[in-house]
């Protein structure tokens, strides 16, 4: 059965597709799962957290299998080299754990490369479009920016690891804000950070630079959550994740 066209021609690697082709796609997936419970002991709390629990590993393994599938789909044609327009041959596959809104994922993606030239791809990073060296999806960015905006760090990672089950600690959201900032300061512009002395006092082992530019940085996140441009700013860095392919 084939369940995708094949793709047009290799162009993950421009910045914009050549041609804009709308690429529909449909992937199917079950979704299924077992609990088990002793109707004795358990409560309906439990029967919830057990069914929630279940859900999330099911529905990391619908998302494993459907990037599965999406790179099948980019594979199906030839793969160019961009610099040499030559065809490109398999070279294995390599190992990536991505942070995603259902938990961490490994993914064994296939690499590409160019004898001529020394170019290599993988189109599977190529279609998600995180940075190599970035590990947190901007699906989940967006929730934990969301929750730093009003909470010091450690207690953001906690209320996430609570409720939404994702592992992140205070000193990597620390980063990714700190990563994010140069992107929400190019949309807002700048806050000003004097006059905040609690928002410093939370940052003053950092040192007295350290300290304003962490405040500021936090500053700056609370006016683009307060200014109403919070989702537009987002769905904007969601399409830049994609490689600008999706325009
Ligand atoms: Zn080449």
């Amino acid at each position: 059965m084939q369940v995708f066209p094949t793709p047009a021609a290799a162009w993950p690697l421009l910045r914009q597709a050549p041609t804009v082709m709308p690429t529909p796609v449909t992937i199917p997936i079950e979704i299924t799962f077992h609990l088990n419970l002793d109707l004795e002991t358990a409560t309906f709390y439990d029967l919830q957290r057990e069914v929630r629990r279940e859900a999330r590993q099911a529905l990391l393994r619908a998302l494993r299998t459907a990037l599965g599938e999406v790179e099948k789909a980019l594979l199906a044609g030839p793969i160019l080299c961009p610099a040499c327009q030559a065809p490109m041959r398999s070279r294995g596959r390599t190992m990536r754990r991505i942070v995603t809104v259902f938990g961490s994922v490994a993914l064994r993606r296939a690499r590409y490369g160019c004898a001529p030239c020394g170019t290599v791809r993988r189109p599977l990073d190529e279609w998600i479009g995180l940075d190599e060296g970035t590990e947190v999806t901007a699906a989940v960015r967006e929730q934990v920016l969301y929750l730093s905006a009003d909470l010091p760090y450690e207690r953001a990672a906690d209320v996430l690891r609570h409720v939404a089950g994702i592992g992140i600690s205070g000193r990597q959201i620390q980063r990714l804000l700190e990563a994010e900032s140069e992107h929400i300061e190019a949309a807002i512009g700048q806050a000003e950070a004097d006059g905040e002395a609690p928002l410093r006092r939370r940052f003053r082992r950092a040192g007295r630079d350290g300290a304003t530019a962490g405040a500021a940085r936090v500053l700056q996140l609370r006016k683009l959550k307060t200014s109403g441009l919070w989702d537009q700013y987002w769905a904007h860095r969601f399409r830049q994740e994609g490689g600008g392919r999706r325009g």
